[in-house]
């Protein structure tokens, strides 16, 4: 075990697990956390759910696995060279989109719109609850039992009023206070991927031209030096030069910003880390920068026309699997049936929520197409 700050998480001041377990052999808490997650059936999922295309439009886009695998290893980078505790940054990037709904932040919007009279739906929350309840894998719990401070990364957001039901860790919500560093490192680490891999997806979709983009700072001053120095560079290796060095810049930036803070607040333990403002963050200038890339990406990408038919059609999608199963539980399969003697509106949206994009789209053709 590499040596770590006194102030990141490790076996000795974690809160530890909420049914009890045996150390493991051979391997840290935070790795069997990590191994826990990848052998979980909804993490097997991510490689049928995306972002922003859907999954059949294309095999170079990335899908969340591609994606968290990515998150993972920048989140590392940055954790290995400050002393925080790799094992669980790994962790917490894996497991971070594991309660994502197909069709990505469509998806998302629709189910939240059918579940806004039960309860709502949130991704955050639902990868919580993947990890705590809804994963049936072993004899003596539900869920994977994972190690709170894993527990408290998943859960990026939440509204104090969800967080009241939540338990130990909700009370960070209630009480201001920050998560670990580990934490904060995965939930940067995963905006540093997708801006960046958008801006890669975008381009090679031909939703968003190099003229367009050549518009945000952060990518044209790294295009022009690329272009400088390689004026004969194919498209192709000239965006993948100048993404590289865009993920360079936040990725070094993040890494000097919160060392700064570090040198500055001087937190000796992780309780003081939770009282702290965040330590981990951006400098000014690259946050004004990644800000910019942010709506650039809003209004040309997220917002185009192609992607808004999709939107569209998964909204309609999941609107129509939801009205359906809210109308007859019989027509849901026999496990999710029996959830919903307790709460039907629930167990539908945990059903949809699981499902990765094809499975969506052929249980839609099932129960609609009259030839199937
Ligand atoms: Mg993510």
């Amino acid at each position: 075990m590499p040596e770590l700050a006194p102030y990141a998480v490790s076996e000795h001041n974690t809160r530890g697990r909420n049914v009890r377990e045996e150390v493991p052999f051979g391997r840290s808490e935070f790795q069997r956390d990590r191994d826990r997650i990848i052998h979980s059936t909804a993490f097997r999922r991510l490689e049928y759910k995306t972002q922003v295309f859907v999954n059949h439009e294309g095999d170079l886009f990335r899908t969340r696995l591609t994606h968290s695998i990515e998150v993972a290893q920048i989140a590392r980078s940055i954790a290995r060279r400050l002393k925080f505790n790799e094992d669980l940054v790994e962790a917490i990037s894996l497991a971070h989109d594991l309660g994502h709904t197909p069709f990505g932040h469509a998806g998302q919007d629709a189910l939240n719109a059918c579940m806004k009279d039960h309860g709502g739906f949130e991704h955050n929350l639902q990868s919580l609850r993947v990890v705590d309840v809804l994963e049936e894998r072993y004899a003596a719990f539900d869920g994977l039992n994972l190690c709170f401070e894993t527990r408290e990364g998943i859960l990026k957001h939440c509204a104090p009023a969800s967080a009241a039901g939540l338990g130990a860790v909700g009370e960070r919500f209630i009480n201001k206070q920050r998560p670990s560093l580990e934490a904060q490192i995965a939930n940067l680490a995963d905006e540093i991927a997708y801006n960046n891999h958008d801006v890669d997806d975008g381009l090679r979709s031909g939703l968003i031209t190099l003229e367009q983009i050549a518009t945000v700072r952060l990518f044209a001053m790294h295009l022009e030096t690329v272009r400088k120095s390689h004026p004969d560079l194919g498209e192709r290796r000239l965006i993948h030069e100048t993404v590289r060095r865009m993920i360079n810049t936040l990725v070094s930036d993040l890494m000097h910003e919160t060392e700064r803070n570090i040198v500055a607040q001087r937190p000796q333990t992780l309780d003081e880390v939770r009282n702290a403002p965040p330590l981990a963050v951006f400098s000014e200038e690259v946050r004004e920068m990644n800000r910019e890339l942010k709506s650039f990406l809003h209004t040309h990408l997220y917002r185009h026309y192609q992607v808004m038919r999709m939107n569209a059609k998964a909204h309609r999608i999941i609107g129509d699997l939801f009205k359906t199963f809210m109308e007859d539980k019989r027509l849901l399969p026999p496990q999710y049936q029996r959830q919903a003697e307790a709460d039907q509106a629930r167990a539908v949206s945990d059903y949809i929520a699981g499902m990765t994009d094809r499975y969506a789209i052929k249980e839609h053709r099932r129960l609609f197409a009259v030839d199937e």
